[in-house]
């Protein structure tokens, strides 16, 4: 991991719905030394905006699925109306995406958005874009500039520094759309300079992923402002979950990136989790929630894990706040190993399960009960951390030697208890193991 690229810092929102900060570590204006703000995550509402009621609904769902920011889209006037009533029922940032006509961004700004986005492709007036820029700064509020590949033009008179610029990059087709984003973002800042205004955050989305690597990695050499990743048009979550993650693990884990919006044709609400899981995987951001660990099963496999790992998922998502690591393992052959460092673990066997939690063995149920009773420790081991009586991640009992080999089912079962028993596979987990039937 590199260390986050510095950049200035931009702040959105009131003391409603909470402040906040994206990007960081540049000197502030009072020459103080901004610390980079925790990398956020934003999503945009999927329905109608002027459907008052539907849309304070989705964006209270995505604010409870973790949203730090959510952004509507304002292309008519009634949108921009709709603002009004929504926004005192939310408790998020919302930004505002104007498309084609600056008096949306002005009217959404009176509406009370906190964050206007912007597309130079679509509002390109000079005059235009300072009225919006002048209400934004009247009120204190932050403007993405975004130049997302398909909404950027060819201009004749740019050929020869767009062919100077498309040398910087891998290839013909790629330089020459880098060179437009980056030639449109200077003469578009160039307007926001001449205004004295610098709360601006910069996004330049491509539906390839390489393009985006390359042009986020590239603008963060030319513009300190923070950035904003995506890929856009990723398409379904089964694939656009690849496209995003590729992309955008890449320059986080480079350094680069401040806020970031994974785009999916599905519920928002995935959008959320998956950048939520993003940012904690690459620790980015301290784990709100369980981190779920679980076997990805095999042929040895005894109980239904996969329905069991994706019931624990949500249990947990739902009634656990803190980041309590908790395996879920298919049996006791690669299991204690996988789910070294788990606080609540379970391993499944012979249409069992047998719980641990922090190395002690507390349970052994059948297959239909190992969901309500994983969720019973969980949350007791939960009210013993908030009570400082247990912390996480705290190893207490190394490995349990199993039950009488006798009492064990197939061969392998057999073979793997004696491996435990000759003290070599536990990996030194805190999480012990016992298998057999009760
Ligand atoms: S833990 Fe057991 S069931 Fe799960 S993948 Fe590993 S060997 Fe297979």
């Amino acid at each position: 991991m590199n260390a986050r690229r510095p950049t200035r810092q931009v702040t959105i929102g009131d003391a409603r719905v909470g402040f906040v900060k994206i990007g960081g570590g540049k000197p502030d204006a009072s020459g103080r030394a901004t610390e980079p703000a925790p990398v956020s995550v934003q999503t945009m509402t999927t329905g109608y905006t002027y459907d008052i009621d539907a849309c304070v609904a989705e964006i209270n769902r995505l604010t409870a699925a973790g949203a730090d920011v959510v952004r509507v889209a304002v292309p008519e006037k009634k949108d921009t109306e709709a603002l009004k009533r929504i926004i005192p029922q939310v408790r998020v940032p919302i930004v505002a995406d104007v498309h084609f006509h600056f008096q949306r961004a002005l009217e959404a700004i009176e509406a009370g958005v906190h964050k206007i986005r912007l597309n130079p492709g679509n509002i390109s007036d000079r005059a235009q874009v300072t009225d919006v820029i002048q209400a934004c700064k009247a009120r204190g509020l932050p403007i993405r500039v975004g130049v997302n590949e398909g909404s950027i033009i060819e201009r004749k008179d740019k050929e020869r520094r767009l062919k100077e610029l498309g040398a910087f990059f891998s290839d013909n087709r790629r330089g020459y759309l880098l060179a437009i984003m980056i030639t449109k973002l200077e003469e578009y800042l160039d307007v926001f300079y001449e205004q004295d205004f610098y709360d601006v955050v910069i996004s330049a989305k491509s539906m390839d992923p390489v393009t985006v690597i390359e042009a986020y990695t590239e603008i963060s050499k030319r513009f300190d402002h923070p950035l904003h990743l995506g890929v856009t048009h990723a398409g379904p979550k089964e694939t656009g979950c690849i496209r995003s993650v590729v992309a955008l693990g890449t320059l986080l884990a480079g350094g680069i990136g401040d806020t970031i919006r994974i785009s999916y044709a599905s519920d928002a609400v995935y959008e959320v989790e998956d950048g939520l899981e993003l940012v904690y995987s690459l620790g980015l951001r301290e784990r709100k929630g369980v981190e779920l660990i679980a076997c990805p099963t095999c042929g040895r496999i005894q109980v239904d894990l996969i329905s069991l790992v994706q019931d624990v998922r949500k249990k947990l998502s739902a009634e656990v706040a803190l980041p309590i690591k908790v395996a879920v393992m298919g049996c006791i052959v690669n299991g204690p190993g996988e789910a070294e460092g788990a606080d609540v673990a379970v391993f499944a066997g012979d249409r069992r399960g047998i719980i641990y939690v922090q190395g002690e063995r507390v349970a052994n149920v059948p297959e239909e009960q190992i969901l309500d009773r994983l969720l019973i420790e969980c949350k007791q081991f939960e009210a013993r951390v908030q009570r400082g009586e247990a912390r996480l991640g705290e190893k207490k009992v190394d490995i349990v030697p199993p039950d009488p080999i006798g009492a064990l089912g197939s061969g392998w079962e057999k073979m793997a208890a004696e491996k435990l028993r000759a003290g070599g596979e536990d990996g030194g987990t805190g999480v012990a193991l016992t298998v057999g039937r009760s």
